[in-house]
């Protein structure tokens, strides 16, 4: 089966990345899809962000990364996957990842989204606390692969 990996990855943390790997070994292949959204400032361009899962991802097999813009379930249509991929952190997680499930599934029903709880050491991960750890210089080697570390510290040097 091939699951589709919807997100901002501003920028791809270690949280991302074990989810992209349990996905792989429950359904065979994921692509990771990196949201182009106009409306929100990122702060790493998108063909940083994609790079960076480049990068990391280089010795997965079973891995592909696209951009896309506009709505998951097209997306989804587009690269012909059978389920969407989510992951799930904590209760604040749920609410808004629930109001996106909903949604999606009145665009098209044909999708299922499928959630995986977060390893408990990477619940408290997210990108934007990584960002705020990094620009007061502190240590984020453990949150984010080598090659996003250097870029961070590289964004707010
Ligand atoms: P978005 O802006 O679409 O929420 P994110 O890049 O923040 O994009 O997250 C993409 C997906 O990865 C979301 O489902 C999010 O819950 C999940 N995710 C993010 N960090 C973690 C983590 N540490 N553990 C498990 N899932 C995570």
């Amino acid at each position: 089966m091939k699951a589709l990996y919807p997100g901002s990855f501003d920028p791809l943390t270690f949280g991302h990345l074990d989810l992209i790997n349990r996905g792989l070994d429950l359904f065979g292949e994921v692509v990771v899809a990196v949201l182009k959204n106009p409306a929100k400032a990122s702060t790493f361009d998108l063909e940083t962000r994609l790079n960076q899962i480049n990068e990391a991802i280089q010795d997965l097999k079973g891995v592909q990364v696209i951009s896309f813009e506009g709505l998951t379930v097209n997306c989804a249509r587009e690269q012909k996957v059978d389920l969407i991929l989510r992951g799930l952190r904590a209760m604040s997680d749920f609410e808004y990842e629930l109001q996106i499930a909903h949604t999606n599934r009145t665009l098209d029903a044909s999708y299922e989204t499928v959630y995986l709880a977060t390893e408990a050491h990477h619940s408290f991960l997210s990108s934007s606390l990584v960002k705020e750890v990094a620009s007061f210089g502190g240590k984020i080697s453990h949150m984010v692969p080598k090659g996003v570390a250097n870029d961070l510290e590289r964004h707010f040097n």
